[in-house]
């Protein structure tokens, strides 16, 4: 089969490599129909081998597809089926899957974070493959709603494996609510994740902070009542003020999470306010430094963290098929598998026009 492959900073390549075989009872190989290239795979895109990337790792979290094959164990799921994969695999039966938090799963995996090497069997390779196999498929697998299962809404779906269900974890986490204000820190895909699960979750004022035309464009027809694009913490202040009746906003999603993003974070919030941090700058080095002391005198919260892996599908499923949410927007590029070098290309540019690239394997 074809798979994207890591070869080295800034070089991947789709190559011919082994197709995945049942190793586990619990099992499932999935025919992958729609693949998205994240964020986060630039940073191994940038740096892989600082993270231990060999040459010949495959990658991709982000995927739909359909069951080709099922080991013997698996009971939710058969050849056929039409399914999204959380990105992550868990056992469905931890303390920490029990409890919503999949992410902490004793059993947790990335799909294409193979030198991670998955401890309960085997590499979890990527998915931006034509087969991937899925290890745990009962909990790590959901079936498409039946009305959602066409290709033509494909991409409607393929935002909900990662940036969609990112997005919504912040503001669920943060508690936002109908009629409240929410600033989104970011106009990449999880910034616009964040505006559109503001308006589906019924905030009135969503503002979002960015400095891409065509990004904030999509902002606008996502949900967004007022973007805006300076850098200067003050000025931002005196907008989100003003759009919020001098209050505030109840909620900030930080798409970003680094020292400059928390900064304005604290501009925009309210006293009594949640931060909700999403972004995964502090991975790559820029920690940011904590406002003890705004936080304790405003009594601002903190919270988001890393996607619970499936735990959102039925909600956010639910909302695409009765039309609240649509995040086919977020996807600006679909190519070819066999183009996804250039895919990776486009995001680590920022070309104009380019928020997030899915690839569509041939046939
Ligand atoms: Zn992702
Ligand atoms: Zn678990």
């Amino acid at each position: 089969m074809r798979g994207l492959t890591f070869q080295g900073t800034h070089d991947v390549r789709v190559e011919d490599v082994p197709d995945p075989t049942i190793e586990h009872p619990g099992d499932a190989i999935v025919r992958v129909t729609l693949a998205g290239i994240c964020g986060s795979d630039l940073h191994i895109y940038n740096a892989g081998e600082a993270f231990g990337f060999a040459p010949g790792s495959r990658l991709g979290h982000e995927f739909i597809g359909t069951v080709e094959a099922v080991g013997p164990e698996v009971t939710g799921v058969a050849a056929g089926d039409r399914v999204m994969s959380s990105c992550s695999v868990a056992c469905g039966e931890c303390t920490w899957c029990r409890e919503g938090l999949a992410s902490s799963c004793v059993k947790w995996s990335l799909f294409g974070w193979a030198p991670r090497v998955w401890a309960h069997g085997g590499a979890v390779q990527g998915g931006q493959s034509e087969l991937v196999r899925v290890p745990l498929a009962d909990s790590t697998l959901h079936p498409m709603p039946e009305a959602l299962s066409g290709a033509d809404r494909e991409m409607s779906l393929l935002p909900l494996v990662d940036v969609m269900s990112t997005g919504w974890h912040g503001l669920t986490s943060a508690g936002a609510a109908p009629g409240q204000s929410v600033v989104v820190i970011g106009d990449g895909a999880v910034g616009l994740a964040g505006v559109h699960g503001a308006r589906a979750k019924g905030a009135e004022r969503i503002i979002c902070l960015g400095h891409h035309a065509d990004r904030l464009a999509t902002a606008t027809a996502l949900g967004a009542t007022l973007t805006i694009s300076s850098r200067d913490d003050d000025e931002i202040k005196e907008a989100v003020m003003e759009h919020t009746g001098g209050e505030g906003a109840h909620v900030v999603v930080d798409s970003i999470s680094g020292p400059g993003s928390m900064a304005s974070a604290h501009a925009c919030v309210r006293p009594g306010g949640t931060i909700a941090c999403l972004g995964m700058d502090h991975f790559m080095g820029k920690t940011p430094s904590v406002n003890w002391f705004d936080q304790f005198l405003r009594n601002i919260s903190v919270t988001g963290g890393l996607v619970p892996g499936k735990r959102y599908f039925p909600e956010l499923l639910a909302l695409v098929e009765s039309g609240t949410l649509d995040p086919a927007p977020m996807l600006s590029h679909t190519i070819t598998l066999d183009e996804a070098a250039d895919g990776y290309r486009l995001m680590a540019d920022r070309a104009e026009g380019v928020t997030k690239v899915a690839l569509r394997p041939a046939g």
